[in-house]
């Protein structure tokens, strides 16, 4: 395992990763679920991409005592990345310079899913009160494997390359690099596809050799089976 990207280490990430110098910083708040469950979850590989970014994981980050240094800090413009009817929109400019003069802005992502996103939120009034950002008309999900739950739903990844992109064309920054954020991406659908098409082979191979019968009914959870991302494959008995 690298402790680094959380891959093992012959798919190790961190050699093909450059971490790109943005004006903002970048802090992802990653649910305990979302390191635990889902290993190829896009927040950590994204925190590397990006030089100035922090992770930190947790539910309620009220007490989080380097967020809410962050937070505190009179150099820093807190936001939180929460597309809510009063969250400003990026893309239709409703996000200047001018609002923040002088000061660093600070974006707070939430690196989990939807459901645990709002238990996020509600855990942490201090977030509440930050102001919100968003963008409209970002590109639709390229996620084949794990299925958003909604069209409108991006994985971090995406997100945060779609803010990047939003905040380029408001003139607050510069975003240098899309090509790695997506090309990381794709790779590591391709690697997913590629796992999932074995498991299918191996699969089937197994299910030949034993009668149905003999099968574990053992089955996880209906939700740990929809966001299973890596198939377990478990050798034949015997
Ligand atoms: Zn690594």
């Amino acid at each position: 395992m690298c402790y680094r990207c959380f891959w093992p280490q012959p798919l190790c990430w961190c050699g093909s990763i450059t971490p790109m110098p943005t004006r903002t910083k970048f802090v992802f708040l990653m649910h305990p679920n979302e390191f635990k469950r889902v290993k190829a979850g896009t927040g950590r590989l994204t925190h590397l991409c990006l030089a100035d970014s922090e992770l930190h994981m947790g539910v309620g980050f009220d007490e989080h005592e380097a967020v809410q240094a962050l937070i505190r800090d009179p150099q820093n413009f807190p936001v939180l990345l929460y597309p809510t009817r009063d969250a400003r929109d990026l893309s239709k400019g409703e996000l200047q310079a001018a609002d923040f003069e002088g000061k660093r802005l600070v974006v707070f992502l939430l690196d989990a899913t939807w459901r645990l996103a709002r238990n996020m939120w509600r855990a942490s009034p201090g977030l509440q009160r930050l102001p919100r950002i968003m963008f409209s008309n970002a590109a639709p999900s390229r996620f084949v494997i794990k299925r958003q739950p909604e069209p409108g739903c991006l994985s971090t990844l995406e997100a945060t390359h779609e803010l990047l992109l939003a905040l380029e064309r408001s003139g607050l920054d510069r975003y240098a690099q899309p090509e790695q954020l997506l090309g990381l991406f794709q790779r590591m659908q391709d690697f997913q596809l590629r796992c999932a098409a074995e498991a299918a082979r191996l699969g089937v191979r197994r299910h030949a050799r034993r009668p149905a019968a003999e099968r574990p009914a053992r089955r996880p959870a209906d939700g740990a089976r929809r966001r299973r991302i890596f198939p377990v494959v478990t050798p034949a008995a015997g």
